[in-house]
């Protein structure tokens, strides 16, 4: 029988690639520099892309109309934004993607960026190793606790981040396009109400063509010179811009940031604001939760190939 021909856009894990190697023809689509040429000789083989959120590593138009026997795109995170989903729906490509395995993980790191943020807590690092501590204490910060909290987005990731700032007492509230019925928490029906009510706002909604810079100057300017954004949806969810002009002239408080506009390159005024807490998109990246994605990726192709139902369906 043929192997089943697989393309992964991107180098995600050894643990992926080996697991994929198993049970497939496995092609590594970064390993090849001349696109044109590889896809010529390969890509009546391909039945299946395996892709991620990053940059480079989804399937857009060009890709998924280079390969006339592609059947599924298996992706390596939740956000979809890197994946053309109206071709793959018009050509009758299934798609999958990793809910739920990486919530508590990036709702974890979220709790993390908030602290570190305001308890500066990467500055007293650096401020300790480079020997300041002998020459007095390090200067007064910002609490957490009790602070109230406004959440972008109240899905998986955002409810899940909801239930741990509540166990730091902070009254939360949110904005999505929809009132959940089910939640105790405080509706805004727009974001920029919601900014002005909260001291600490998080963004957690899926990038699309409504959410893009959906964080911009009247957003900011609500949440202001005392206000805390902190981002581990993705980087155009806001207008980074905007949010280094208004931390670099005082008027938002701080940023705790996973996500860029353009990654890997960050704007380089941040790196010289301590109110700021960059991160390079780690907001699933541990073992565990990397695991238990790359094995619902594999799970997903192997039911396709096996005419068995998806287990994580995007539609
Ligand atoms: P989810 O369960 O689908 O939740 C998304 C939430 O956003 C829902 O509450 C939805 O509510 C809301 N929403 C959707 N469209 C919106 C719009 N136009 N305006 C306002 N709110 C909108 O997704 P999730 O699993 O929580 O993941 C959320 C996002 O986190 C992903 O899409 C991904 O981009 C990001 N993420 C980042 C990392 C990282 O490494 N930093 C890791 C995983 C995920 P309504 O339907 O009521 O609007």
């Amino acid at each position: 029988m043929e192997a089943i021909g697989v393309l992964m856009t991107f180098p995600i894990s050894t643990y992926l690639e080996q697991e994929l190697d198993k049970r497939f023809k496995l092609f590594r689509y970064w390993k090849f520099p001349l696109k044109i040429e590889f896809l010529r000789e390969n890509s009546s083989s391909i039945r299946a892309i395996v892709g991620t959120g990053r940059v480079g590593g989804g399937a857009d138009t060009e890709l998924i109309n280079s390969l006339p026997r592609l059947e599924i795109v298996a992706s390596h995170s939740v956000g979809l934004d890197k994946i053309d989903l109206v071709k793959c729906k018009e050509k009758g490509i299934r798609v999958t993607y990793t809910p739920d395995v990486l919530t508590e993980e990036v709702a974890d790191l979220a709790i993390g960026l908030i602290l570190s943020t305001l308890r500066r807590i990467c500055e007293c690092d650096r401020y300790l190793r480079s020997g300041l501590w002998k020459k007095g204490a390090f200067k007064l910060t910002t609490k957490f606790s009790g602070k109230s909290v406004g959440i972008v987005g109240l899905g998986r990731i955002g409810s899940a981040i909801a239930k741990r700032a509540e166990a730091f007492g902070c009254p939360i509230s949110y904005y999505s396009r929809s009132e959940k019925s089910d939640s105790k928490y405080k509706y805004y029906p727009n974001v920029i109400d919601l900014a002005s009510n909260s001291q600490i706002l998080i963004v957690a909604c899926p990038l699309n063509d409504e959410t893009h810079h959906i964080i911009n100057r009247e957003v900011i300017s609500a949440l202001g010179p005392k206000g805390v954004l902190i981002n581990i949806g993705r980087g155009p969810l806001v207008d980074e811009p905007e949010l280094v002009s208004a931390l670099v002239e005082g008027r938002l408080g701080g940023a705790g940031l996973d996500v860029f506009e353009h990654e890997p390159r960050v704007p380089g005024q941040l790196f010289g604001l301590d109110n700021v807490v960059l991160l390079p998109h780690v907001g699933t990246a541990t073992m565990e939760t990397r695991k238990a994605m790359a094995d619902l990726v594999i799970g997903n192709l192997e039911a396709h190939f096996l005419n068995r139902p998806l287990l994580t369906p995007v539609v």
